[in-house]
């Protein structure tokens, strides 16, 4: 035995990284309260309810050579964790920036929160339940 079949398996081939780029995508969930004060008195949403929500973070780049990655997961989640912190189990129209807390409207505070801290970042989906969602791409 040589032992170059288990040295291949440690060996990147960054002639094909070298020109890749990806998208990584990480999902997050929280649960909140809110209303949407906007919507006519007799329209359902206009009433406190709760959802679970979830959040897809999406970061597009330049796979790394040396590495194989666009960028450590991680650094997705440490930006995060401070506004899933701020709103999970909250009252959403409490939050500064979410007095009419759409999905639509939800999307683009977050977006605002990361676009500092995630090169790439290239797109935010909010789902408010398993079938209804907003897909943001920051758009301005
Ligand atoms: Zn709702």
């Amino acid at each position: 035995m040589d032992g170059r079949g288990d040295k291949s398996i440690l060996v990147l081939d960054t002639s094909l990284l070298r020109i890749m780029r990806a998208r990584i995508i990480k999902d997050f969930r929280f649960e909140a309260a809110h209303t949407l004060p906007s919507l006519p008195s007799d329209h359902k949403c206009r009433q406190m309810h709760g959802h679970s929500f979830k959040v897809e973070i999406h970061v597009e780049g330049e796979v790394n050579p040396e590495i194989g990655w666009v960028y450590d997961h991680k650094c997705i989640s440490d930006a995060m964790k401070p506004l899933i912190d701020l709103m999970d189990h909250s009252y959403l129209n409490d939050i500064k920036g979410l007095e009419s807390p759409t999905i639509e409207v939800i999307a683009a505070w977050f977006w605002r929160k990361l676009e500092k801290d995630l090169p790439g970042l290239c797109e935010i989906v909010i789902y408010e339940t398993p079938t209804a969602r907003c897909s943001f791409r920051g758009e301005f």
